[in-house]
């Protein structure tokens, strides 16, 4: 098929470099003229394990087309996908001009034949009908339309993974014609197809990152409790996981949930739900307990200085979770951005994402390792769950810092074996 995909970010152009990758002619379209020439050379401007490869593969092959011309892609596509970006506003309300924006630019460059737009942004529910509306209305020639939205459930990180083995394949139609062609597309991902309702599709999406953000709150809130009474969350985890309607997996104790999915969804989730009567939602309550992690924790590592004011403090982990370059909503940011606020002096270290995080921080001291992070520091941090902190060598940290004072925001290090070192060590609910 020839296919146009709308946004390169993590969504857009992991979608049209596999799509390409199982023989498709895909252009990806972007409005960035720099990042295009860089993305036509092989260069992704994000980590995603294997994409760059990806890319660079169908490039060579011919059938990945990035452009930053509307007219170059759409008119030749009998599939438009929409994947650009939708940020939260302050009160919380998904931004969907993007969506908005780049409808109007399919409807404005639409042939005359058959073409099928797939929403795949995380929108609101009912927003995919006005992205329709909004085609029609700038369509300059006669041509058949229609409509659909597939969520995307992909996370960064296993971008590309999670995109060819999907758990399952979500299709928002109401026509027989749109659900044909999207099973087609879909069957080589082998994963079980739901066919539903639009409003439905749209309603899967924000309550699948919901509950997951709710498994975060909840265990948080348990986490709290074990510390007032001398539990230990990660027996609690154990014990509850065992239950098979519960499960092991998904459960982190820690600084809440961050990135820049599940902070705006649950906002958005919480604005929409308030905006159709329910003003007393749950969503709206996660979303405070959630926040207020960021505060509860600069409580608990002040309460280990009489002030914190010029102390170094070591910082392992910036990106807001393992295996990604991402900043955006980084739990680990806002807790380096509230220090230096107090007039700490930082010096951090992650091993992917310094170099987006140096753009968003100033006066913070980036190291190349994480005995470096340590030298003459008064505290040590961790901050994000990466694999490789775990293995640090607690000796040679001990011997480079000033003081012994860790905190393990997730919970990475064996508690027996840190305190059997001497460090006074804090957790999170144990
Ligand atoms: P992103 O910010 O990485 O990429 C969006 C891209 O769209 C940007 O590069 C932007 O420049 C581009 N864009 C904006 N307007 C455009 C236009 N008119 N035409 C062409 N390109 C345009 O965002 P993302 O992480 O890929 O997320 C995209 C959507 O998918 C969001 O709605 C998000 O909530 C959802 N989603 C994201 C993830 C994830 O893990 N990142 C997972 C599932 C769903």
């Amino acid at each position: 098929m020839n296919i146009t995909v709308l946004g390169a970010g993590y969504v857009g152009l992991t979608l049209a470099a596999v799509l390409s990758d199982f023989g498709h002619r895909v252009w990806v379209v972007r409005k960035d003229s720099q990042k295009n020439e860089a993305l036509k050379n092989g260069q992704v401007h994000f980590f995603e394990p294997g994409l760059e490869a990806l890319v660079k593969k169908n490039l060579a092959s011919g059938r990945l087309c990035p452009t930053t011309d509307y007219q170059e892609a759409v008119p030749h596509s009998e599939i438009v996908f929409i994947a650009v970006g939708t940020p939260s506003l302050s009160s919380g309300e998904m931004d969907i001009t993007q969506v908005f924006e780049s409808a109007a630019e399919v409807g404005r460059n639409l042939r005359r034949g058959y073409t099928l737009i797939v929403n795949k942004s995380t929108v609101p529910p009912g927003t995919t009908w006005k992205v329709s509306q909004i085609i029609q209305k700038n369509k300059k020639r006669p041509s058949n339309f229609e409509i659909s939205f597939c969520p995307e459930f992909l996370r960064e990180g296993s971008a590309v993974q999670d995109t060819l083995h999907p758990d399952r394949v979500v299709i928002g139609t109401e026509t027989p014609r749109a659900a044909r062609i999207l099973k087609q597309l879909h069957q080589p991902f082998g994963a079980p197809i739901l066919q539903c309702r639009i409003t439905s599709a749209e309603l899967i999406k924000y309550t699948a990152n919901a509950y997951l953000a709710l498994r975060i709150v909840f265990i948080n809130q348990i986490a709290d409790l074990c510390e007032k009474i001398g539990a230990d969350v990660e027996e609690v985890v154990k014990g509850i996981g065992l239950d098979k309607r519960i499960g092991s997996h998904y459960w982190y104790p820690g600084l809440g949930y961050g990135g820049s999915c599940f902070p705006k969804d649950v906002a958005g989730l919480a604005f929409f739900a308030d905006k159709k009567g329910m003003e007393d939602n749950l969503f709206t309550k996660m979303h405070q307990l959630n926040k207020a992690r960021i505060d509860k924790t600069l409580k608990r590592i002040s309460e280990q200085f009489v002030s914190l004011k010029g102390k170094v403090v070591g910082v392992l982990g910036l990106a807001c979770k393992q295996g990604t370059d991402d900043v955006r909503k980084s739990p680990a940011m806002d807790i380096v951005r509230a220090l230096l606020k107090k007039g700490v002096r930082i010096q951090a270290y992650d091993p992917l994402a310094m170099e987006n995080a140096k753009r968003e921080l100033e006066g913070v001291k980036f190291c190349a390792n994480p005995y470096q992070v340590a030298e003459k520091a008064e505290a040590l941090l961790i901050l994000t769950d990466w694999p490789e902190f775990k293995k640090i060598d607690l000796r040679k940290i001990k011997k480079a810092m000033k003081k012994n004072f860790i905190f393990d925001s997730r919970n990475l290090l064996a508690k027996e074996q840190v305190a059997a070192l001497g460090f006074n060590y804090l957790s999170v609910g144990r």
